[in-house]
């Protein structure tokens, strides 16, 4: 099979297009996702909102909702086409000094997320108990 270089201009998706990108800059608040930076509708480099293909577009990532992310034109730079997703994000994160934060609001989130899966749990025995099932 021939390996057609893929081209963004051929694809024709809507969610690349400039409305796309201000549809997505309005979802996100205008803020990066990843360094929480104040981003734009511009071309800079720097804090001009892309879109970034979670898996890049280069190994056959797809151009469709799922796959799309806006970030700050920094933080894909840095991404690039690094199919390790869990290792750039750390690199980032280091880089922009938000690790600890990061990691502490995982935690935090993570032990309220066991809590409520707790909560839930408890919930559903006392609804079993008290249909007779348990
Ligand atoms: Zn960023």
């Amino acid at each position: 099979m021939a390996s057609a270089k893929r081209d963004h201009s051929t694809t024709g998706d809507a969610l690349l297009s400039r409305e796309g990108r201000l549809l997505a800059g309005l979802l996100v608040g205008w803020r990066c996702p990843c360094c929480d930076v104040r981003m734009n509708s511009g071309d800079c480099k720097k804090t001009g909102l892309q879109i970034d293909h979670v898996v890049p577009f280069a190994v056959g990532g797809n151009v469709i909702a799922g796959n799309l992310v806006p970030l700050c034109g920094a933080c894909n730079a840095s991404k690039s086409d690094s199919t390790d997703l869990i290792d750039w994000l750390e690199r980032r994160l280091v880089a922009i000094g938000a690790y600890k934060t990061r990691r502490k609001h995982c935690k935090a989130e993570a032990l309220r997320l066991a809590a409520e899966l707790d909560r839930i749990r408890l919930e559903l025995a006392a609804t079993l108990v008290e249909a007779g099932i348990h």
